[in-house]
C-alpha cells in the first residue's frame, strides 16, 4: 500500500455538510459524484495533500445508510491506494483478511475499488483503490 488515498465520512445531507467542510477547510469541494450502484452520492474535499470523501445515502437500502442507522455520522472508511489492486487482494487473502470484493469495483473519482471487512481490521472498514488509467 502505497498511502492513505482519502478518509470517507458518512453524513445524512450532503448539502449542509458541504457548508460544513467548506467553512472547516476554506475551501469548496472539487468534485461531488454519484455511485449509483452502491447508492451514494460523494463529495471530495482536499486539505493540503488530503483527500475527505463525505458520502450521502441515496436510498434505504446503501451501505452508507445501513451504517448511518447503527453508528450515526461519522468516520465510514479509510482509503489506501495500491498500484496493483488485484495482486493486493490475492496478497491480503492469502493474510488471512476478508476481502469484500474479490472483483474489485468501479468506485467514485475514477478509483477502482475493493474493501476489506472491519472484522479482521480491528473494526475499521479499509478501502484498497487504484487509479484507473
Ligand atoms: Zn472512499
Amino acid at each position: 500500500m502505497k498511502k492513505i488515498e482519502h478518509i470517507g465520512i458518512a453524513v445524512k445531507d450532503l448539502e449542509v455538510s458541504n457548508k460544513l467542510y467548506a467553512s472547516l477547510f476554506g475551501q469548496e469541494h472539487y468534485k461531488e459524484e454519484e455511485v449509483a450502484s452502491e447508492g451514494v452520492k460523494t463529495s471530495f474535499f482536499k486539505s493540503g495533500p488530503n483527500k475527505i470523501e463525505l458520502l450521502q445515502a441515496t436510498n434505504p437500502e446503501s451501505p452508507i445508510a445501513r451504517f448511518i442507522d447503527k453508528k450515526g455520522e461519522g468516520i465510514h472508511h479509510i482509503a489506501f491506494a495500491v498500484s496493483d489492486i488485484k495482486a493486493e487482494i490475492e496478497r491480503l487473502k492469502k493474510e488471512g483478511f476478508v476481502v469484500l470484493n474479490e472483483v474489485p469495483k468501479k468506485g467514485a473519482d475514477n478509483k477502482l475499488v475493493a474493501f476489506l471487512h472491519p472484522k479482521t481490521t480491528n473494526g475499521v472498514l479499509i478501502e484498497l483503490c487504484q487509479e484507473i488509467e
